[in-house]
């Protein structure tokens, strides 16, 4: 079994291509961003520490956001990690507990993210995300599957997008030559539909 992290900038599409890849190959997913945003809406410790950096379009400070995954990957074998590691103190971090195997980059446009997340709705009590121009609610404004009202990620307005894309940029960008100096990078264009960037993805990691 192999351990695989995804990479892409805010709004490529990462968990929703990590979520078919992971029921596919059979990996563990494990997506960072739906940990925080679990412990916020728990109002956990972690959670209160995490909600203000996220708010802001920031990254969570390297030291939690490691001890997170490591507590819940070291020592397993077949993970998939989307939106970690962000940075490269993470990735040195990570590298100390969990070998990767490969380091998929879904590749995609600054026009293309800021447009995706803009017209992100999601339903806050089951976890569907919707797209209103691409992957639209059967009923305007509510969950298909439980039928609440959808709303917008506080952190996918403009103002915050703008900053997490700036962010990205500055920090996790340079992961891409990081891995890609390792030998571990595999670059898919995520500009196309889930089903085919999610199947390319798939292709490329079958053992
Ligand atoms: P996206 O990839 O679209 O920005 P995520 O759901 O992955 O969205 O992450 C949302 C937020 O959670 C980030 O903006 C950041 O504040 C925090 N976060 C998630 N993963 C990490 C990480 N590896 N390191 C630091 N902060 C993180
Ligand atoms: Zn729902």
């Amino acid at each position: 079994m192999r351990n695989v992290a995804l990479l892409g900038p805010p709004g490529a599409g990462k968990g929703t291509i990590a979520a078919r890849v992971a029921a596919e190959l059979h990996l563990l997913h494990l997506s960072t961003g739906d940990v925080l945003r679990d412990e916020v809406a728990r109002g956990t410790e972690l959670g209160h520490l995490a909600q203000g950096f996220m708010e802001r379009g920031e990254l969570v400070p390297d030291h939690v956001v490691l001890a997170m995954v490591r507590e819940r990957v070291e020592g397993r074998e077949g993970v998939l990690l989307d939106g970690f590691p962000r940075t490269l103190a993470q990735a040195e971090g990570l590298a100390q507990f969990l070998p990767l195997h490969a380091v998929v980059y879904l590749a995609v446009s600054k026009d293309e993210v800021v447009r995706r997340l803009g017209n992100r709705r999601v339903c806050a009590s089951c976890g569907a995300v919707y797209n209103l121009v691409t992957q639209p609610p059967k009923a305007g404004g509510r969950c298909d599957r439980c039928g609440e009202k959808l709303a917008q990620r506080p952190d996918d307005a403009a103002d915050v997008v703008a900053r997490r894309y700036e962010v990205y940029e500055r920090d996790s960008r340079p992961l891409v030559e990081h891995y890609a100096q390792q030998g571990k990078l595999i670059t898919v264009d995520g500009a196309r539909s889930p089903d085919v960037v999610a199947s390319d993805v798939i292709e490329a990691l079958r053992p």
